[in-house]
């Protein structure tokens, strides 16, 4: 007989919305004491489809907080000059808080010239190596969205992080480091593991908390998992099959019932990482604007 699924479910899909709700009251009081509305710029370069889907709705998420939102589409073949100047004008335009450059970028651009380009107080997505140092050495930066969004689901489930054993599994600038870097801040003893690590299996089972982003169908199998352990699946694959293609993340789900929870996927991370981009853009606003407010009052 199979056992029966116990873990709980962690629901990024309603902790995003009650934050994007909160968000969208401080947008209405900074419009009240200010007259001024946050704003965020997102430059896509290119046709990517699943890029233009992520831009289509931070456009209408940051449009129904309460923000200005400016979408820049540009041709595939934009040179790395024009892409350059159209971020000096953006670094320079007092109504933009916020500037996104959506990755990947077509290959001739220089991803990492591109985005050190951008001024880092207006670096929402916190990759600019400003705002990594920053959150290296422990110092208020702006904090990559989805690592930021996981550690508040993590700080929703267990409130002290303390002392416990995270692994983190990727090692990528974008979710795998940055997150080792915000676990270690909650004083976690924190394990980064990716494509060269031995014994991946055994060093999963010694994980309280497993946060998996990789980019492996089900990659982490039940018997790879702690009992008890909190786990944070920030994978996205598309899978095909017989019927529709499904989105699985990085954990195979139905086996991780022994688990204390998990994400779903989808609607656990991702939605969380959306509600952390237009809460970066308000901490931007309010560090511009007021140096001594450091951060978005609900954080
Ligand atoms: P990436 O490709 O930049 O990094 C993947 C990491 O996984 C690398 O560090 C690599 O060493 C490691 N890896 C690869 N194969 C491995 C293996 N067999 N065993 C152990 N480690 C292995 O990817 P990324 O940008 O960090 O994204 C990872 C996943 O998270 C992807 O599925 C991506 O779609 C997803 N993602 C989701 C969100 C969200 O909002 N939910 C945001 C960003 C990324």
């Amino acid at each position: 007989m199979q056992k029966a699924f116990e873990a709980a479910l962690i629901d990024g899909k309603s902790l995003a919305a009650s934050l994007v709700e909160r968000i969208a009251g401080d947008v209405a009081v900074i419009k009240a004491e200010t007259g001024q509305t946050p704003g965020l710029a997102v430059v896509l370069v290119g046709e990517d489809p699943a890029s233009a889907v992520y831009v289509k709705s931070k456009h209408r998420q940051t449009e129904a907080a309460g923000m200005r939102s400016f979408v820049h589409r540009l041709p595939v073949d934009t040179t790395q000059d024009a892409l350059m100047s159209l971020l000096d004008q953006l670094n320079a335009d007092p109504a933009v808080n916020g500037i996104l450059v959506q990755l990947p970028l077509p290959p001739h651009l220089e991803a990492a010239e591109v985005i050190n380009a951008i001024n880092p107080a207006k670096d929402v997505d916190g990759f600019h190596i400003s705002n990594a140092g920053l959150l290296a050495t422990g110092q208020e930066a702006l904090v990559p969205c989805t690592p930021l969004g996981c550690t508040m689901l993590l700080k929703d489930r267990l409130s002290d992080l303390s002392g416990l054993n995270a692994l983190v599994i990727g090692k990528s600038n974008i979710v795998g480091k940055p997150m080792a870097q915000l676990l270690m801040a909650e004083n976690c003893t924190v394990t980064v593991a990716h494509s060269r690590t031995r014994n991946l299996p055994e060093l999963c089972r010694t994980a309280d908390i497993l946060v998996v982003a990789v980019g492996r169908p089900e990659m982490v199998r039940g018997d790879w998992i702690k009992p008890g352990a909190t786990v944070i699946d920030v994978g996205i694959n598309r899978v095909e099959g017989k019927g529709k293609p499904r989105i699985v993340g990085d954990v195979a789900f139905a086996e991780a019932g022994h688990a204390a929870a998990i994400t779903p996927v989808p609607g656990g991370v991702g939605p969380m990482t959306i509600a952390c981009l237009l809460a970066n853009t308000v901490t931007a606003f309010r560090r511009q604007n007021k140096p001594n407010t450091t951060r978005f009052a609900a954080e």
